[in-house]
Parts: structure tokens; sequence; C-alpha cells
């Protein structure tokens, strides 16, 4: 099988869905995406709206016109599907039900979540409840095509899936059932303490991940820098080449087998104009 050639790799960025999704493609495409990252709705609101079948129409128009593919949604930042408070545990599940169905209204092929924060419960407990949250999704997941994407974390506070441990508690359990994979982001993994700025450095993560999840299991990446130093375990995107990882990190990412066809989404600062360059940086690295 031959290597895709760099202009077809999916590379974009968490573009804008203000004014309406198909915004986000739009904006993707005018800085050289092959696919987006978006928010369906307010990250920072409970209420969620609902897909019209004429926003569906638009954004499919859009999707064809634009070529992208493979779009991804962000869930909202208020859910905690691990929550030990039974009633923002609720509101969570809830809200995240709704996101699926808008993402599978809108035929998206990823919808990227973090797993959940402890709080004040134990991390095995806040696991528990993630699965069980999932499990509650089984007939609706089962209606669309859309995977449900485990998002690697720093660890700050007390939130869960910083360690490939976490990640893979919660796949054993559930990936029969529903589809369900993991989304690295660069920054994150390696606030969390897996080194990734070498060829050597990768290599090995990418053994402890294969040993501990299963490499089957990885569908995307969020591709950032860190302002943050390794293993400080604390979440703060820096621009690529930037920040404590440094660009042979995302050099390799272009390169290597096993991480170069991966569907990649820029969270980098400053928005489209840096994102822009970025991907073409990222294209060049591939060539
Ligand atoms: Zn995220
Ligand atoms: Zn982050």
């Amino acid at each position: 099988m031959g290597k895709t050639p760099p202009e077809k790799l999916l590379i974009g960025a968490h573009t804008s869905a203000q004014g309406g999704a198909h915004n986000a493609l739009i904006e993707g495409s005018e800085i050289g995406a092959t696919t987006v990252q978006l928010f369906t709705s307010n990250q920072k609101r409970w209420e969620g709206k609902e897909i019209s079948d004429e926003e569906v129409a638009k954004f499919q128009d859009i999707l064809q016109s634009t070529g992208l593919s493979h779009i991804m949604s962000h869930d909202s930042y208020l859910i905690n599907l691990g929550s030990p408070k039974p009633e923002s545990l609720d509101k969570s599940q809830s809200a995240f039900k709704e996101e699926l169905i808008r993402c599978q209204k809108l035929g998206l092929t990823y919808l990227n979540f973090h797993p959940g924060a402890a709080l004040e419960s134990t991390e095995e407990e806040c696991l528990g409840k993630i699965v069980e949250s999932l499990m509650s999704l089984e007939d609706l997941a089962d209606k669309g095509t859309t995977r449900l994407l485990l998002e690697t974390t720093a660890g700050q506070g007390s939130c869960v899936g910083w360690r490939f441990e976490h990640l893979a508690y919660i796949i054993n359990r559930v990936h029969t059932k529903i589809p369900i994979g993991v989304c690295i982001d660069t920054c994150h993994i390696f606030a969390a303490g897996y080194d990734i700025r070498t060829k050597e450095a990768w290599d090995k993560t990418l053994a402890e991940f294969d040993k501990i999840i299963g490499l089957k299991h990885l569908y995307a990446f969020h591709v950032n820098d860190s302002m943050k130093p390794f293993a400080s375990r604390k979440d703060r995107h820096a621009p690529l080449g930037q920040g404590e990882i440094g660009i042979e990190c995302f050099q390799v990412m272009m390169t290597h087998p096993l991480l170069r066809e991966i569907p990649k989404y820029l969270e980098t600062p400053d928005g489209p104009p840096l994102w822009k360059q970025e991907i073409e940086l990222l294209r060049e690295f591939a060539t």
C-alpha cells in the first residue's frame, strides 16, 4: 500500500462553528485543512440546541463542496461522566446524550470527550461511573456512525484519563458494545509524563500505549506543543515548536508509519492565521 500524498493527509484545527456548524468547515477550507474539529453547541452552556434538518442539509452540502472528512466534535467542558454527585452526573449524561444525537444527525465521524473528574471520589469510582455513563448510550450509539473518542488528559486536578491504564479500564469494559477509541493530545500526554520529544521517545510511548490499550484503539491526535514542562500535569497549549515539546515531535508524527496517516487536529493558540502556517509545516514534514 502506498503512502497518502501530503496534501491529502487529514490535518486540520478546531475551527469556529459560530453561526452554524457549516461555518467550521468553511474556516477549515480557508486555512488549507482537510478535516476539522468543532463544537456542535456552546461549550460553556448546559442547554444545547437541537440541529435542524435545514442545518444538516447545509452542513452536508458544504462538506461535499470543501471535500473535508473525518469531522470531529469536542464535547462541552461542563460534562463530567464520572461525577460522584448524582445531580451533576445526571445532567452530564443527558447533555452527552444530546451531544451524540447532534453528532449523529450531522454525520460526524468522531465525538471527542474528556473522560471525567473524580472530584472528592476515588479514581476507581470515577472510572466505574464513566463506564456506566457510556453503557447507558449503547442503544443510541448503535443508531449512528459516530465513534466516541476518549481524550488523553494532562491530569490536572482530579481529572482521570492521564494514565493509559485509565483509558484501558474504560475501553476494555465497553468496546464490544459501543464504538469507542482514543484521541491522543500531544500536549496532554507530555504533561502527564509520556515523553514524545524524539523518535526514540515516541517509540517507547507507542509501545506502552500498545501494551496497555492497544494501538488499534488509537483514532486521532490533538496536535499541540506544551507551555508547561514534562510531567507537570498542567494543560497549557503552545504553538508547534515554541513549547517544551519542541518541533522534532511533530516531524516524527508526520513521518512515522504508525502516526502519519492518523487524523490530526490543531488546538494551538492564536487561531486561523497560525493554523494555516502549521498545517503547511506539517505537510512539508510529510513529504
Ligand atoms: Zn479537549
Ligand atoms: Zn489541552
